[in-house]
């Protein structure tokens, strides 16, 4: 039973044009078509029972659109992530909308929607997610498709993990993408949930290795970053690491299960 805590998909319409346009802006192939049923079609292929789908608003209206798609695709095997632009002017309504639906969390993306992590104004938004106890998976690190500007670095998050210590916060691409010395220093053992998701192709072994030993074994969630990454190669990239039979269940699934 493996979850895969980062994936992406569109609506049919909108995935025929938007894997085109992503896949040049970070000049990386795309492993499926971008729609749900693509995304299963991989999920059957390399036997994950199901993925978290990491939707962005670009725009504070686009809000509703996704939080509607969102509640038509869930089930059994897709868990979307809503999502909320901090230009929002209502931020807590937003939350609370999205306690209503019965959706776990939401997704942000500082790059794509132009904040920095730890930014005053979005207080209203951290204290009311922490409140309803909704998850806030946020990309971290540096972003393939972006000049290397700090918007979610490592010491971002430890101010707001300090900040917010009820936050149910799930860091992205371990701690923090192309940033993981800071990451070792940093967040390395504390209580912040990481997926390490586009993370394997980059580290080597024995680096992935430490990090995952070194942190609390309860906080580290499998991902993929799917359609960016195919799921098949990071199971294997992740189960070569030869990590002991109860670290990996807790990984790829038991950490999953209880967040979700
Ligand atoms: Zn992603």
């Amino acid at each position: 039973m493996i979850t895969d805590f980062h994936c992406h998909a569109f609506p049919d319409p909108i995935a025929a044009r938007a894997i085109p346009a992503l896949a040049k802006e970070g000049n990386i192939p795309a492993r499926t078509n971008g729609t749900v049923a693509g995304l299963l079609a991989s999920m059957d292929q390399a036997h994950i029972a199901r993925s978290v789908i990491c939707s962005i608003a670009t725009r504070p209206s686009q809000f509703q659109a996704i939080l509607d798609w969102s509640l038509a695709i869930r089930s059994e095997r897709i868990v979307p992530l809503a999502s909320i632009h901090p230009d929002d002017p209502d931020l807590r309504e937003r939350v609370r909308q999205i306690k209503a639906a019965g959706l776990v969390g939401i997704k942000m993306h500082p790059y794509y929607q132009d904040y920095f992590l730890a930014e005053e104004r979005l207080t209203p938004l951290y204290q009311a997610l922490s409140e309803a106890g909704l998850l806030l998976v946020v990309h971290c690190g540096y972003d393939i498709a972006y000049p290397r500007i700090k918007r979610a670095d490592p010491a971002q998050i430890l101010t707001l993990h300090q900040r917010f210590p009820d936050l149910q916060l799930v860091t992205t691409h371990f701690g923090a993408w192309q940033d993981w010395e800071d990451v070792e220093e940093l967040l390395i053992g504390h209580k912040i949930y990481m997926e390490i998701s586009f993370s394997l192709q980059y580290l080597k072994p024995d680096e992935a290795t430490r990090l995952i030993k070194a942190h609390p074994a309860e906080y580290l969630l499998f991902g993929s970053d799917s359609p960016w990454a195919e799921q098949q190669d990071c199971l294997n990239q992740f189960n070569s690491l030869g990590l002991d039979a109860a670290l990996c269940r807790q990984i790829l699934h038991d950490n999953a299960e209880k967040l979700l």
